[in-house]
C-alpha cells in the first residue's frame, strides 16, 4: 500500500502546530528567559497564527503553494532569528514537494530534510550548538531510518516524534554556540533550548496530523 498525505492533512499540521505553541506560549517564553530574551513563545505565536491564516485566506492547491504561503508569513511576521529560520524550513520544504497535492512517505521525509538543510545553510549551525538543528536532523534521521526499515508512515512519524522530544531534552546540558543563548557560554547549561521544544512541537504535530 502507498501511503500519501494530501494537502488537507498538511494543513491540518500546521494549525495543530499553530495551536500547540499558542497553548504552550507561555513555556516557550519562559525558555527563552532563561537564555535569551522571552520572546520565544510570542514569535512562534504571533508567526504561526498568521502563517495559518493565511493557508485560510489562499486555499493553496499545492503543496508548494501551502510550505510558500506558510514560510513567507513566518518570514514576514516573526523579528526574531526563529522567524527566518522556520520560514527558511518551509520554503524549503514546498519546493521540494513541488506542484503536487499529495505527499508519499518518500516525499515528505524528503521535503522535510530539504527544509532542515535549508536552516542549515541559513543559520549555520552545527549538531550540538544547541539550536532548532539538534532536534531537526535527529528527529529526521529516525523518519528515514524508520522508513528504510519499511515501518508505515504513521508510525515513522511517531517514531520521529519522540525522537524529537528526547533530542529537545538534550539540549539542556549543551553549551549554546548560536544565537542570543551563545551570549551566556557556560551559563547556557542547563536549560532546554526554546527553538528545539517549537521543533518538538511541529513534529508531535505532524505525527498527530497523519495518525
Ligand atoms: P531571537 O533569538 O532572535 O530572540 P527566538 O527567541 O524566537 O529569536 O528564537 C530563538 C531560537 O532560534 C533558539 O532557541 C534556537 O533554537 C534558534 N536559533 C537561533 N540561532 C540559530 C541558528 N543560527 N541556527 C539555528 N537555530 C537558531
Ligand atoms: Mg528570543
Amino acid at each position: 500500500m502507498t501511503e500519501t498525505v494530501s494537502i488537507a492533512q498538511l494543513t491540518n499540521w500546521l494549525n495543530t502546530f499553530r495551536d500547540t505553541v499558542g497553548e504552550n506560549k507561555e513555556y516557550l517564553t519562559n525558555l527563552d528567559a532563561e537564555i535569551g530574551d522571552a520572546d520565544h513563545g510570542s514569535n512562534m505565536a504571533r508567526g504561526t497564527a498568521a502563517a495559518a491564516d493565511k493557508l485560510a485566506a489562499d486555499n493553496p492547491d499545492t503543496v508548494a503553494a501551502l510550505g510558500k504561503a506558510f514560510g513567507m508569513t513566518l518570514v514576514s511576521t516573526v523579528g526574531g532569528a526563529s522567524g527566518p529560520l522556520f520560514g527558511t524550513f518551509f520554503l524549503r520544504f514546498g519546493v521540494s514537494a513541488g506542484e503536487v497535492t499529495e505527499l508519499d512517505a518518500g516525499a515528505l521525509a524528503a521535503a522535510l530534510r530539504a527544509g532542515a538543510e535549508g536552516v542549515v545553510a541559513r543559520g549555520k549551525a552545527e549538531l550540538q550548538d544547541k539550536t532548532m538543528v539538534d532536534v531537526l536532523l535527529p528527529a529526521l534521521d529516525e523518519l528515514d531510518k524508520q522508513l528504510a526499515d519499511g515501518a508505515a508512515l504513521r508510525d515513522a512519524l511517531a517514531a520521529a516524534a519522540d525522537k524529537a522530544e528526547t533530542a529537545r531534552d538534550a539540549t539542556g546540558p549543551l553549551v549554546a554556540k548560536k544565537g542570543r543563548a551563545s551570549y551566556l557560554g557556560d551559563r547556557s547549561i542547563g536549560h532546554i533550548d526554546p527553538g528545539s521544544a517549537s521543533t518538538a512541537y511541529l513534529f508531535r504535530a505532524l505525527a498527530d496530523s497523519v495518525a
